[in-house]
């Protein structure tokens, strides 16, 4: 039997691996409110390395939280944001992989590969009429061929991962993300059609895929973009996904991939749309909001939790441009815009908490402070079990934070047809 994934997943993080059972608590509720929403608990090599944790402790933790909480249905654990190099450690661990090869694209791909996938694919060059887009597209063979020129390395290297994976695992056992969002311009409806016929050439069974999506989405904060532009192109996308089902016999449940950043509350009404427009299922990843809830769980807490939250924000003032680095390109931060730590040190726990809480509508509400604190994990990690004492110490606190954070302000919204 091989691993289907089901039509809604939602990806959740968990940094320092103490809130796999508040979050499963969220999909409990969930469940009870009549969403089947799947748990997939994702951890990419770099939060590994930054946390100094193994792949090992991510399953542990979310087997851990499954048997005590009693969940009944699936579960995944995600190899997220992985590549050649860096797979092998997570064989063991994870049922669910995330091929990155954003860094090939726009690299040549050899001789004349080009030229004989678009000799395969007539069908790709003049009106392409997709089920669900307004316009027929019109491609000429020359700009099929430089498409073709930007991507074609790039599946060629998922698909060498791929069968990796599955020379270790075996076929069927596990699920196959392809991702291209972490580059710089979003893939248009051509291009991602000329990348599922070329993975599909590959027999690639890839069952989500992640574009780049028109628009910023920096972390931990809400989207910033036009609307109107980014609910068009979702439409496309999930428009080219069915289409490229059917023309590449590509599994029937392939679905798109959100790496969302965290919160992006303002597209979840038009994904929410657009997902019913299609009968489409949907794969969200909202990684770091739940190292934030942690914070504000602490926050919250009063007292040493309080301090622990002020101390963190403070050494991650100190050390920013080292935070900020890795993350330049999803990060917005305006330094005139975060409080110094003097201001900080002198904040209540209710001024704290609205400065972090992503609640918009809160005026005491700080996004520079929520990105740097977001991308600020390093200081926590480096605190040790400092930090890790305190989860288990202010353990309700925090859990409460978690669960409402993702059921409340994430589960409901994307999912739910009730308001909005
Ligand atoms: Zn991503």
């Amino acid at each position: 039997m091989s691993l289907q994934i089901e039509p809604i997943t939602f990806g959740v993080g968990d940094r320092f691996a103490h809130q796999a059972g508040a979050q499963l608590a969220a999909f409990i509720k969930a469940r009870e409110a009549g969403m089947e929403v799947v748990p997939v608990w994702n951890k990419s090599n770099r939060e590994h390395l930054i946390v100094g944790s193994e792949p090992d402790s991510l399953r542990a933790a979310a087997d851990a939280a499954v048997a005590e909480l009693g969940w009944s249905g699936p579960y995944y654990v995600d190899a997220d944001h992985i590549n050649l190099e860096t797979v092998d450690r997570f064989i063991a661990a994870s049922d669910f992989y995330t091929l990155d090869v954003a860094d090939s694209i726009g690299r040549p791909a050899a001789g004349d590969d080009v030229a004989s996938f678009v000799d395969r694919h007539p069908e790709l060059v003049g009106e392409i009429a997709v089920a669900g887009i307004d316009e027929p597209f019109t491609t000429t063979r020359a700009q099929v061929e430089d498409i073709t020129g930007k991507y074609l390395l790039a599946v060629a290297e998922a698909a060498e991962i791929y069968r990796h994976i599955e020379a270790a695992k075996g076929a069927g056992q596990f699920v196959t993300e392809v991702s291209m969002d972490e580059t710089d311009s979003p893939q248009t409806p051509p291009e991602l059609l000329v990348i599922l016929a070329a993975l599909a050439d590959h027999k690639v069974p890839l069952q989500t895929i992640a574009p780049k999506f028109t628009g910023r989405f920096n972390k931990g904060v809400d989207y910033v973009g036009d609307l109107a532009q980014f609910e068009s192109e979702f439409n496309d996308d999930l428009a080219v996904i069915a289409h490229a089902v059917a023309a590449y016999g590509l599994p029937a449940n392939l679905k798109l991939s959100v790496h969302s950043g965290s919160d992006k509350f303002s597209i979840y009404a038009p994904i929410r749309k657009a997902l019913a427009r299609f009968g489409a299922g949907l794969h969200i990843k909202t990684a770091g909001t739940t190292w934030l809830e942690e914070v504000i769980g602490l926050a919250e807490a009063d007292g040493e939790g309080l301090v622990l939250a002020k101390e963190i924000y403070t050494q991650a003032l100190e050390h920013m441009d080292e935070l900020c680095a890795p993350y330049a390109t999803v990060i917005d931060i305006d330094a005139g815009g975060l409080p110094g730590a003097e201001t900080v040190r002198g904040w209540g726990s209710a001024e704290f908490v609205a400065a972090l809480r992503h609640d918009p509508d809160n005026p005491g509400y700080n996004p520079h402070l929520r990105q740097l604190l977001h991308v600020g994990f390093k200081i926590a990690a480096k605190m040790g079990s400092r930090y890790t004492d305190a989860l288990v110490e202010f353990r309700p606190v925090i859990s409460k934070n978690v669960t409402e954070n993702l059921f409340e302000r994430h589960m409901k919204p994307l999912f739910s047809s009730g308001n909005g």
